[in-house]
């Protein structure tokens, strides 16, 4: 699904990381590992086109992204990638239904089967019936709830996660990990930067990046 051939990632003269080759495939699940600072948001933030490596390949089906244009760049987050931050990225004063609007596919909408799917999402994240209630009253746990609930919706091929489970608390970490487990058995690719042992051993695969090692 996703091949990382040589990649390598300067600041200035500082190396963050270089000649990172790894591969995740349709269905897995890779952790990556490492101190605060390694660099781990930075590879994601490469995969996910928001920044650009220094040298190296990332290739998803059969082209290197890291060379697109402007229009791929857009096509390929709207139709590949889901994203799930650390600090939710919601829009705060709209509603729960309206953040997962943005996310329904537009064929979707079209046949009116938003609602349908929007309200499947919400059941599925302990959130049915709330599609009402504004972002910004909601609890850290809840938002991430609803973050999740935009990935199910958008049904990305490839998943990229940075501290997911940073802010929360025992049952809503469990409940975006069972959420990311269940996307990747449904064949999603699935890439975490995470500091949780409890992430870390739901994963498949795990990626040290300052030793640049796969681990296991
Ligand atoms: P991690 O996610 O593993 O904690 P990050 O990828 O967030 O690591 O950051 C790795 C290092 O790169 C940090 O020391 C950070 O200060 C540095 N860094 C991140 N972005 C930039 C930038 N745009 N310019 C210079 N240094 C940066």
């Amino acid at each position: 699904m996703i091949d990382i051939v040589s990649l390598s990632k300067n600041f200035g003269p500082r190396t963050l990381w270089s000649d990172v080759t790894t591969t995740v495939s349709k269905g897995e699940m890779l952790a990556l590992v490492g101190p605060s600072g390694a660099g781990k948001s930075t590879l994601l933030n490469c995969i996910g086109l928001l920044d650009k490596p220094n040298s190296g390949e990332i290739r998803y089906a059969g082209k290197d992204i890291t060379r697109f244009g402007r229009r791929d760049t857009r096509h390929f987050r709207r139709e590949v990638l889901g994203y799930l931050f650390q600090n939710y990225a919601l829009m705060e004063n709209a509603t729960i239904t309206e953040n997962l609007e943005i996310a329904t596919k537009p064929k979707r909408s079209a046949r009116g089967k938003a609602n349908v799917v929007i309200a499947e999402a919400l059941e599925r994240v302990g959130l049915a019936g709330r599609g009402d209630e504004k972002i910004h009253y909601l609890s850290g746990g809840e938002q991430q709830r609803v973050a999740l609930a935009r990935l199910i919706v958008k049904e990305p091929a490839l998943v990229l996660a940075d501290e997911p489970t940073g802010a929360l608390d025992h049952a809503n970490a469990t409940a975006v990990i069972d959420v990311l487990r269940e996307m990747s058995d449904a064949g999603c690719a699935v890439i975490i930067a995470t500091h949780d042992d409890r992430v870390r051993d739901r994963c498949d695969t795990v990626f040290a990046v300052n030793e640049n090692s796969l681990v296991a």
